[in-house]
């Protein structure tokens, strides 16, 4: 049986495939992922970098999150979709956004952090952990 995830942009000119199950998979309200979002929170299941094979040029943004921690986001040069992120220091570790999934049944959100910079109207399954801000994964020190 054929366990492959897969993906990809908007435009279709970056595709990926994923063999490995999910590390973890939750919802963000941090203030950048409002911004890649549009002004939602952003869905994300995290997986192992090596599970991981991307076809097609990727662009790149790093940043200082609101954790302190450097993350690098990476998106479609044509079309602006992003699809990956991941923490500078270490990148065992690839997040994959929820939206780029070919099946995204699969990516339920089991807990939501950074509920204090969440808009009043913004939503939130109240069946699931909420956390006010960053929660490192442990292990590993995933972030979204
Ligand atoms: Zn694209
Ligand atoms: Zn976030």
């Amino acid at each position: 049986m054929d366990n492959t995830i897969s993906g990809g942009c908007f435009c279709g000119k970056v595709r990926f495939s994923i063999q490995g199950t999910p590390i973890r998979q939750r919802a963000c309200w941090c203030r950048d992922c409002q911004y890649l979002a549009s002004g939602n929170a952003s869905i994300n299941i995290a997986f192992r970098s090596q599970d991981v094979s991307v076809e097609g040029e990727l662009s790149h943004y790093e940043s200082l999150a609101d954790s302190g921690n450097r993350m690098r986001r990476s998106f479609c040069p044509n079309c602006g979709t992003h699809l990956f992120s991941g923490q500078v220091a270490f990148p065992d570790y690839v997040v994959v956004r929820a939206g780029t999934l070919d099946d995204r049944e699969i990516a339920a959100p089991q807990s939501i952090i950074w509920m204090d910079s969440k808009p009043s109207w913004g939503w939130a399954d109240p069946d699931i952990p909420h956390h006010p801000r960053h929660v490192p994964a442990v292990p590993p020190p995933v972030q979204d």
